[in-house]
């Protein structure tokens, strides 16, 4: 997957392409694998590098959503558990099963919560990732040795997914490279071209590197942009309503000695009536999220003072060490992309709006898809592009989809131990460090990078920046921020020699790296 490969393509393309489609998060890059992987020729723009909004600020769960049970919607539940088990399946280097434990304090939490997960299981049928059982107060501490057992009964525990979120949508991206697609980071639309009728037909975009600018055509254009949805709903028309209720979630990254077991904790209602979780990640422990209202998108959203107040509250009073400002290694904030269906008038506030996906064609032709889950992509794109190749009057074709291996699919990834998470890429890392040793130098004691993943991730996964390698190739900026910040230098240093970039241009990332990298160092004073 290289950059420039993607430019000569587009140079070179003659007519209109089948789709184009904005967004390489989450939801863009899965409509681009469901269209490239049934033949369609297409086109992914992306203004940032993939992933960089909300797709990469997760937490991290594949999951059903035991919450929405709860609240009675069942099919959401039925649909997310289906595509969980498909997600493990196509992507078994990236999603791992883990055990939840829900800590019973109260006599009433053990049968409730109990039956609730019972249902739980039983929507999953057979692609269900284990059984929930009680368990003792003995045992629910063997799980989780950091609980706090004061008042402690029991808890019961189940199982869901965990996953990587960056290093899957890089992989998507690769995936759909692979079925025959074009993909751009850093390439900004900036406008929808229209015919005289005023029917969309393609797209106008700048390359943000060189500023060069880019018109082109196609038989529908996808916009799948997240918490951007509404700014090209408006290059579409102008008096489109805003259907956007962006709301925040805020998560802390501690290390793993608050939680050394095996399992995750999920707290099912907090003061505010959300879900809190502590889940063990990457050898850290991730805390959160929250839900709170903000004004509108923001490609890197801060976290607010007190939504760290809550989480390192909350997980004080269920941790017996409570944690402090001073542990915390990173925090980020994500924006969560809720949707009216833009059909029907705005209103409610986040928590009433529907979780599930809204999509949408314009009278001009423009499809929008919007809402959803990282979780339920796959269905999300097969629906979108299922309505949009009907638009664009292309041949039907049937969906692949399901069975589609996602790049790096291993049988056995384990066996690669540090490099696991590559999967089938990883005997190819193996072999860079053979034939130049000194890449197996880890960068920080504090964080698992090595040199080799640089070269890698900008060899082959489409890396522009040391924000690139640092936040979404590898995951260092999440796992220690301060770390982060300390080897950039380092990083833009194995980057330039890789592409021949000067010394100004390392200056230039180093920067530009630590103003947004201490955005997620929680000092003192920023809390
Ligand atoms: C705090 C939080 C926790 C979550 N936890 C989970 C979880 O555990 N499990 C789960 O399944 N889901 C979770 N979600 C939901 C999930 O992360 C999102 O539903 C999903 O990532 C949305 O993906 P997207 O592609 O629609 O949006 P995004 O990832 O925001 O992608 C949209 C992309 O469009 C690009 N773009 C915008 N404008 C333009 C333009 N003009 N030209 C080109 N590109 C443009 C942006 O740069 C961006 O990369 C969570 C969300 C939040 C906020």
């Amino acid at each position: 997957m290289q950059r420039d490969d993607a430019i000569s393509t587009l140079n070179a393309h003659e007519g209109p392409w089948d789709f184009v489609i904005i967004g390489g998060g989450a939801t863009g890059l899965g409509c681009g694998i469901e269209a490239a992987a049934r033949g369609y020729n297409t086109l992914l723009l992306e203004m940032h590098d993939f992933a960089k909004a909300t797709s990469s600020r997760s937490t991290k769960l594949v999951h059903g959503g035991v919450r929405y049970l709860e609240q009675g919607n069942v099919s959401l539940v039925l649909e997310a558990l289906k595509e969980r088990g498909l997600l493990q399946q196509n992507a078994p280097h990236l999603v791992h099963n883990l055990a939840f434990v829900v800590p019973n304090y109260d006599w009433w939490e053990g049968p409730y919560y109990g039956i609730g997960m019972k249902v739980y299981d039983m929507l999953a049928g057979r692609q269900g990732f284990g059984r929930s059982k009680h368990l003792n107060k003995s045992e629910t501490l063997e799980h989780l040795p950091t609980i706090d057992p004061d008042g402690l009964r029991g808890g019961i525990v189940y199982y869901d997914g965990q996953f990587d979120d960056a290093r899957l949508a890089v992989n998507m991206a690769q995936t759909f490279v692979e079925q025959g697609g074009t993909a751009l980071n850093y390439m900004k639309v900036t406008d929808l071209k229209k015919s005289d009728q005023g029917v969309v037909t393609g797209v106008e975009a700048e390359c943000q590197e060189t500023g060069s600018q880019y018109s082109i055509d196609a038989k529908a254009v996808i916009n799948a942009t997240g918490i951007f949805t509404d700014s090209i709903r408006k290059m579409d028309d102008p008096n489109a309503n805003t259907t956007l209720r962006p709301s925040q979630g805020t998560h802390l990254v501690l290390d793993r000695s608050f939680l050394p077991g095996d399992a995750a904790i999920m707290i099912p209602k907090t003061d505010d009536g959300r879900v809190l979780f502590a889940i063990p990640w990457n050898d850290r422990v991730v805390v959160g999220t929250t839900d709170e209202e903000v004004e509108g998108p923001e490609l890197e959203p801060r976290p607010m003072p007190e939504e760290i107040d809550f989480l390192l509250e909350h997980a004080g009073r269920y941790l017996t060490k409570d944690p402090t400002v001073d542990d915390v290694l990173s925090v980020f904030a994500g924006i969560r992309p809720l949707v009216t269906d833009p059909g029907s008038p705005s209103g409610g506030d986040t928590s009433e709006i529907s979780r599930e996906h809204v999509l949408h064609i314009s009278k001009n032709g423009l499809v929008t898809i919007s809402g959803g889950k990282w979780t339920t992509y796959r269905k999300m794109a097969q629906d979108t592009i299922d309505q949009a190749a009907t638009l664009a009057d292309l041949e039907e074709q049937p969906s692949v989809t399901k069975n589609l291996h996602i790049h790096g699919w291993h049988e056995h990834p384990e066996q690669f131990g540090t490099f696991e998470q590559y999967g089938s890429d990883a005997p190819e890392l193996r072999q860079l460090i053979r034939e130049r040793p000194e890449l197996e130098e880890q960068l920080d004691e504090r964080l698992p990078i090595r040199a080799v993943q640089v070269i890698w991730a900008v060899r082959h996964e489409m890396a522009r920046t040391v924000e690139d390698v640092l936040s979404r190739r590898t995951r260092s900026l999440l796992l220690d921020a301060q770390a982060a910040i300390d080897i950039a230098p380092r990083v833009a240093q194995l980057m330039a020699d890789e592409k021949g970039h000067d010394e100004a241009w390392q200056d230039q990332q180093v920067d530009a790296f630590r103003e947004v990298a201490e955005g997620y160092v929680l000092s003192p004073a920023s809390a």
